[in-house]
């Protein structure tokens, strides 16, 4: 229990990648603050199961395209827990069309969810992280924050964006205790990556299953998934003493992806 005393925040942890770092914190110990859209039912069964592991569990209902509200929910993780010390922004949402075709509120949707969201989040977590003299931040971007795919423009872009927010908080924060890093997976099943596999089995004629064996084979060279709990696992690395001096990195769990 490694992580015992520190406050986690979670962004977008209901479901996917996010409840899957979620859980690996909290089973190291973390409090957390957990955050995303969901049937409230299923995110009180979400938030009951996180605390289950013997660890506080918050929820904030942040919308992360509304600085407001992101202040908002940095303040619940002080005023509930008394610090915010990790966290984790991994909200994101994916629009799928060429540039030609990109309607401009999904691009102004994208990059406000997937980029702004996580500026602000960090602009209003590090005064807390500084005063303490501790802090971990970590940005889930994407293989797509390091190589690009064709229809994917606003999500590249941000991706990229981020991966480049991370090392400029790793430059300012160098000397204050704080680490920023981010993670980069390639294809992990998420409903994220269903609705994409579902969208072009349907336009393609052909299965879902046989949809993914295809994702697999146009990018990742391992030819399997990335699973939650691995990408949790590698959240929980920069956390630790061991990664004191692991800061402006962006850290790559694709089966091969960029490696091509
Ligand atoms: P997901 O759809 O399963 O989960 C997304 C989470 O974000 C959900 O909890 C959702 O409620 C929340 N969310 C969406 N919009 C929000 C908003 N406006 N405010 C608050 N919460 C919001 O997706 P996922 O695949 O788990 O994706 C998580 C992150 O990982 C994203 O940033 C995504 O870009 C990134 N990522 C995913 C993959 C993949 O293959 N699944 C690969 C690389 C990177």
């Amino acid at each position: 229990m490694s992580l015992k005393g520190r406050v986690a925040l979670v962004t977008g942890s209901t479901s996917g990648i996010g409840l899957g770092i979620a859980e690996a914190l909290a089973d190291q110990g973390a409090d957390i603050v957990m955050n995303g859209f969901g049937d409230p039912a299923q995110v009180e069964k979400v938030r009951a199961d996180l605390a289950a592991r013997g660890v506080r569990v918050a929820y904030s209902p942040a919308d992360i395209s509304k600085p407001a509200e992101i202040a908002q929910m940095v303040e619940l993780a002080h005023k509930q827990f008394g610090s915010l010390d990790i966290l984790v922004n991994n909200a994101g949402i994916q629009y799928v069309a060429d540039i030609q075709d990109f309607p401009a509120e999904q691009w102004d949707r994208v990059i406000a969810i997937n980029l702004s969201g996580a500026f602000h989040a960090m602009h209003f977590a590090i005064p807390g992280m500084k005063a303490k003299g501790w802090g971990r931040i970590i940005n889930i971007a994407s293989a797509h924050g390091l190589v690009a795919s064709e229809q994917k423009a606003a999500y590249v872009a941000a991706k990229h964006g981020l991966v480049g927010l991370t090392k400029v908080a790793a430059l300012e924060l160098a000397n204050a205790g704080v680490t920023a890093n981010a993670i980069c997976p390639g294809w992990v099943l998420t409903p994220l990556v269903q609705k994409q596999l579902a969208d072009r089995a349907a336009k393609e004629g052909t299965s879902i299953e046989a949809m993914g064996q295809e994702f697999l084979r146009e990018k990742q060279p391992m030819l399997q998934f990335s699973t939650p709990e691995q990408i949790g696992a590698l959240a929980v690395f920069p956390c630790s003493d061991g990664a004191k001096t692991i800061t402006g990195s962006a850290q790559s769990i694709d089966g091969g992806w960029v490696a091509q």
